[in-house]
């Protein structure tokens, strides 16, 4: 019987509950060591670290015996002394790695690569896809900040805005020192000292009918962060001609909305709302005001979705709008249907074009 002292690394922390502990090992070998470590911990861990078909530990693991790598002593028949170090690490470099991801990327995103609906196979989806943010202001802010900080693997901002004082109370990617400066510059600074790892693409111009299409074409996932009835409704349409999923956000004074629009699959924006308000008849931010932490509320909940739709776990907002009221500190949801008269995804769709729509006015379809 001899004590030995385990790390693992955190990659199976979810199956060890730890990344560290002490093991009394009946035997004196490795063997007798994972042994031991599947009793303590469960089938659960033996199958993380054991092939099924050799029975052996799994080729991609690593253990290393007082910084010694097993394969260069005995294998698995390596002794143990009293008080041995021994590391279980996952192999990561020489085409054997973690799906891929180097020791810097496991620990970056460690805590959500533990979660059992991300793992290593959430997280390289995560890597390989792309999300269109547009707008980088109250709702693109804290989306884009954990949008950036989650891995996407590359970000799209639009926006033709520059960093005014009055956007600092809400729209927290930017700084006293942007004032004037284009906000998708501002942006893209922050985002890339949070993680240099993603591709931030920007585009210094409005989403506008002429490029609305071409834009969103060319995204995996798109989310609304804009602050106008037109765009929301361009937004809605372009994805809806272009099957391209989307989260729709929206805020105003305490309290916020969302839903998330999977074309082809559920009802869009416009099943909701068939015409945006006239001219006047909603304020908008800067005449009613906003609460800043309400679109870092909204924004985070439309980040979680552009997560969830990406690795295709959970249940997404898909069908149901969520309304967030502050004031009341209240969440309350409603049933989205599917319209079948709706213009942009009914069973007659009238909106084929996207110059069909007057955007600049009340977005109605004009024929
Ligand atoms: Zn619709």
């Amino acid at each position: 019987m001899v004590k030995v002292n385990v790390k693992f690394s955190v990659m199976f922390k979810d199956a060890t509950g730890t990344t560290a502990t002490t093991i009394d090992v009946s035997g004196e070998t490795v063997k007798d060591l994972i042994d031991a470590l599947i009793k303590q911990f469960g089938p659960k861990f033996g199958e993380r670290i054991l092939d099924e078909k050799t029975g052996g530990v799994r080729r991609f693991i690593n253990i290393f015996v007082n910084g010694k790598d097993i394969r260069n002593l005995q294998g698995s028949d390596t002794k143990l002394e009293e008080g041995a170090d021994v590391r279980l690490i996952p192999a990561v470099a020489g085409g054997k790695e973690f799906f891929g991801l180097t020791q810097d990327q496991i620990v970056r995103y460690s805590r959500q690569i533990i979660l059992r609906e991300v793992g290593g196979k959430g997280q390289k989806k995560l890597m390989r896809s792309s999300v269109l943010i547009v707008g980088a202001g109250g709702l693109g802010s804290p989306a884009s900040l954990y949008l950036t900080a989650a891995g996407i693997g590359k970000i799209g901002i639009i926006d033709s805005d520059r960093v005014d004082l009055s956007n600092l109370q809400r729209q927290i990617l930017h700084t006293n020192d942007d004032i004037d400066r284009p906000k998708i510059e501002s942006a893209k600074e922050k985002l890339q000292k949070i993680n240099p790892e993603v591709k931030i693409i920007t585009h210094n111009e409005r989403f506008a009918v002429e490029n609305a299409l071409d834009i969103v074409g060319d995204w995996d996932f798109v989310l609304d962060g804009s602050d106008n009835f037109p765009t929301k409704f361009l937004i809605n349409d372009a994805c809806v001609l272009k099957r391209v999923p989307f989260s729709h956000g929206g805020v105003l004074r305490f309290v916020g909305m969302t839903t998330t629009i999977l074309p082809g699959k559920g009802p869009c924006y416009r099943c909701l709302t068939p015409e945006a308000p006239p001219t006047g008849m909603i304020p908008t931010c800067q005449e009613a005001g906003v609460l800043g932490a309400v679109p870092g509320v909204i924004g985070a909940i439309q980040a979680t979705e552009t997560i969830k739709y990406l690795i295709g776990s959970g249940e997404l907002l898909v069908g149901r709008t969520l309304f967030f009221d502050a004031l009341e500190m209240r969440f309350e949801e409603f049933e989205l249907k599917r319209s079948p008269n709706c213009p942009a995804c009914g069973d007659r769709p009238l909106i084929k074009d996207l110059s069909q729509v007057d955007y600049g006015h009340v977005c109605e379809v004009r024929f």
